[in-house]
């Protein structure tokens, strides 16, 4: 596509720093629009950056006034399940009330194109698998939920004002940019690739392995070895699918509002996954097992053959080991960093 402006909201977290990448990769003028409040100013990686919160529609107005964007991808978003439970309130208004206020702006400042980061959250408990996008939608927890209710906001302002949508149901996100700039930073951290590799970096750093902290959560479930089994996906596959979105986007392609799944169709048990990681880091890394945790789905793999056939998109680093790999790398050179600045 040609050189394109994208704002990217939300660009200063995990995947959307990776976003600006891949953007940036690809040629095109990248601004972030982000409150910081679970990213980080240093991962932008030097685009222009708006300090604001989908919260204030004023914030929004200052943002998107006196600029022209092509494209608007959001990925500013609350993520964490278990939090999602505890704390509903804040997922409907960061998650709804924020993704309301950002489809509102862009209407008054007539924007019609945009890219959203939604989830696989949104279908609950599997009936089928891989899950199709035709799957019934019946989200468990409040963060499938909130993301579900946005999906079907982009339906409503589709038919309302025209906005052209493209949703992204990621599956399970892992990895680091392979080339080393960004990587997953959350805190606190949460997700299974890095809790696994920081207890590898433990051990490297001469910790015992009677003394992990790492947890499995589930040793019963139905799946071959009573672990979980997830879709791993890596966050490079995801950038490269909001650049096809955003270049159907812009060909006129998207009529109203668009769903695809993103994922590799490959399962992966916790345990295969520590096992990776094990491989990968040459660390004899241990855990303790615990209940599962409550709104876990057994198994969760999803069919991303629509986003194959109509974006033209294909997972480029679908092996779990180099998954790993790339994480691994990221968080050996962040280590190295760290300690070099003590
Ligand atoms: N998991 C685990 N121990 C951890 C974190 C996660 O066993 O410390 C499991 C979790 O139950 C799930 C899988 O690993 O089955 C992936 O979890 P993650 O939080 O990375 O992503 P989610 O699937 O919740 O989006």
């Amino acid at each position: 596509m040609n050189e394109a402006s994208v704002l990217v909201v939300g660009g200063a977290g995990y995947i959307g720093s990776h976003m600006v990448l891949a953007l940036r990769d690809a040629g095109h003028r990248v601004t972030v629009f982000d409150n910081l409040s679970r990213g980080f100013a240093d991962a932008v990686g030097g685009v222009p950056l708006i300090r604001g919160d989908l919260a204030n529609p004023a914030d929004l107005d200052r943002a998107l006034q006196g600029r022209h964007f092509d494209v608007v991808m959001h990925f500013a978003a609350y993520a964490y399940v278990g939090e999602s439970v505890a704390e509903p309130e804040l997922y409907y208004l960061n998650n709804v009330s924020g993704s309301l206020n950002l489809m509102a702006a862009m209407r008054r400042h007539g924007l019609k194109r945009l890219v959203f980061s939604s989830t696989c959250a949104t279908y609950g408990e599997p009936e089928q698998l891989p899950i199709p996008e035709s799957h019934p939608q019946r989200p468990i927890n409040p963060y499938g939920r909130s993301k579900w209710m946005v999906e079907q906001m982009l339906i409503d302002q589709a038919a309302a004002f025209g906005l052209q949508s493209v949703s992204l149901r990621y599956f399970n996100a892992a990895g680091a940019d392979p080339q080393g700039r960004a990587g997953e930073r959350h805190e606190p951290e949460t997700h299974l690739i890095p809790l696994v590799l920081q207890e590898a970096l433990r051990l490297r750093q001469g910790g015992d392995a009677a003394g992990t902290q790492l947890k499995v959560f589930g040793s019963d479930l139905p799946t071959p070895d009573g672990s979980c089994v997830r879709d791993y996906i890596h966050v490079d596959d995801l950038a490269q699918a909001h650049l096809r979105a955003a270049e159907r986007l812009l060909r006129g392609e998207v009529l109203g509002a668009e769903f695809y799944n993103l994922a590799n169709g490959a399962g992966f048990s916790v345990l295969q996954v520590i096992q990776a990681c094990r491989e990968v880091t040459g660390q004899p890394i241990a855990w303790q097992t615990l209940p599962r945790r409550a709104g876990d789905p057994a198994v969760l793999v999803g069919d991303a053959t629509r986003a194959r056939q109509v974006l033209g998109w294909a997972p480029r680093h679908g092996e779990l080991h180099e998954v790993v790999q790339t994480a691994w790398a990221w968080m050996l050179a962040r280590e190295a960093g760290e300690a070099h600045a003590a």
